[in-house]
């Protein structure tokens, strides 16, 4: 399958008609993992020079990122085979979650098989293929055919050869005990670029599982509150863990629908709005199936968001305004919107990556340019009641 296949027609007669030329690298960047893998030290509980020396330990090769004195990033490996390859080996059919997580490293579990050759033995040479034929791995089967159909737990088939590879961290010790969060490179840009202080009164409008979160308290040496809001039960439970985890303690979880947040009558100092968005930034994708009707209508539902944000501001307040996606609605767009609203864009202090499309005030991360997610972080301070 090549990127043509993976992108439904109008969505990249859209990436044509906003990215030009620059389109068919961008889509192509889309369907590989990030090229550098990232994750933020916990300075509320260790060092950068502390925990590169653990993970040496613990048998990794962290390397220091150039831009953030908490990133710590993994190379990459792979492609460890071409797009063409054919091994010619009994197939396995993994869901399509399965199958990204295969594609960059992780094991096979049976929950995530779909379909699988009957023929199949413990102990045979299978290639792992995701349910529209793409090739993401090879290894040995530990279950035969019929058991990694039928059973819903249980090791299916160790990947010996994923197509590429991603540090696994999650056993590690050193996550364990907190040491780290995996984030990826621009989402830490986010709290940077929120510049939160211990006076500040700061709001979290989207906050699960807590990434960005746990950053802007980690800056403000737990210290301060955070008012960390997200609709989502489930993420909420998640992202308590999360905090647990990291020994966040001055963050304060609230359950609602942001949108109604001026309903509580908070003139917060600084908000976060990591909206929710169509993340097609988000790498990698072996195939996407969002199309343009899809980024109308969440641009709308964000106008929601900034509405609710920009009414909970106090005047002179701040909005960190970020998204997951590339769209030009959900992010250039919804920032006009915002102009017209009483807030003016504001310099960041951090900008590593290209301006905006038509709004230079702005950063917009490239998977082709950077090799990071595609993403998109605006600032802007509220001039107007
Ligand atoms: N900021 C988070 C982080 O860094 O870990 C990621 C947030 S994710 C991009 C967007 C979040 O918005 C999701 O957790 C989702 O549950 C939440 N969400 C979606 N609609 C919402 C609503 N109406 N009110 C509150 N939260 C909402």
């Amino acid at each position: 399958m090549s990127y043509e296949e993976a992108f439904p027609e109008e969505l990249r007669r859209y990436y044509r008609n906003i990215f030009g030329g620059e389109a068919e690298e961008i889509m192509a960047s889309l369907r590989t993992p990030v090229e550098k893998y990232y994750i933020r030290v916990n300075t509320l509980k260790t060092s950068r020079e502390k925990l590169i020396r653990i993970l040496r330990r613990e048998g990794l090769k962290p390397k220091r990122s150039p831009y953030l004195e908490e990133g710590i990033y993994f190379e990459r490996e792979g492609p460890n085979f071409d797009d063409d390859y054919q091994p010619g080996l009994k197939k396995v059919v993994a869901n399509k979650f399965a199958a990204e997580s295969v594609y960059q490293g992780a094991m096979l579990y049976a929950p995530g098989v779909l379909n699988a050759d009957r023929k199949i033995r413990p102990g045979d040479e299978v290639e792992i293929r995701d349910p529209k034929g793409f090739l993401v791995g090879i290894g040995t089967a530990k279950m035969s055919g019929e058991e990694m159909i039928r059973k819903m737990r249980g090791l299916a088939v160790e990947v010996t050869l994923p197509k590429f590879k991603l540090p696994s961290l999650s056993e590690l010790e050193s996550f364990k005990e907190g040491l780290f969060y995996a984030q990826s490179l621009p989402s830490m840009v986010v709290a940077r670029v929120l510049e939160p202080s211990e006076e500040d009164l700061i709001i979290d409008m989207a906050a699960a599982p807590g990434g960005k979160t746990s950053h802007i308290s980690q800056l403000m040496q737990n210290r301060g509150e955070i008012i960390a809001i997200d609709k989502s039960k489930n993420r909420l439970r998640k992202m308590e863990e999360e905090l647990n985890r990291l020994g966040v303690k001055n963050v304060r979880l609230v359950r609602m629908d942001s949108r109604k947040l001026p309903e509580l009558g908070i003139r917060a100092d600084k908000i976060l709005l990591d909206a929710p968005c169509t993340a097609l930034g988000i790498r990698p994708k072996l195939w996407e199936s969002r199309t343009p009707k899809d980024i109308l209508a969440t641009a709308r539902y964000q106008r929601a968001f900034i509405w609710a944000a920009i009414k909970s501001l106090r005047r002179d307040g701040i909005l960190v305004y970020s998204t997951c996606t590339i769209s030009y609605e959900e992010n250039e767009a919804n920032v006009k919107y915002m102009l017209e609203k009483g807030m003016k864009l504001e310099e960041q202090n951090v900008f590593i990556a290209s301006p905006g499309i038509d709004l230079p005030g702005v950063q917009r991360f490239y998977p082709n340019r950077h090799l990071t997610q595609g993403f998109f972080i605006a600032k802007l301070r509220k001039v107007r009641q």
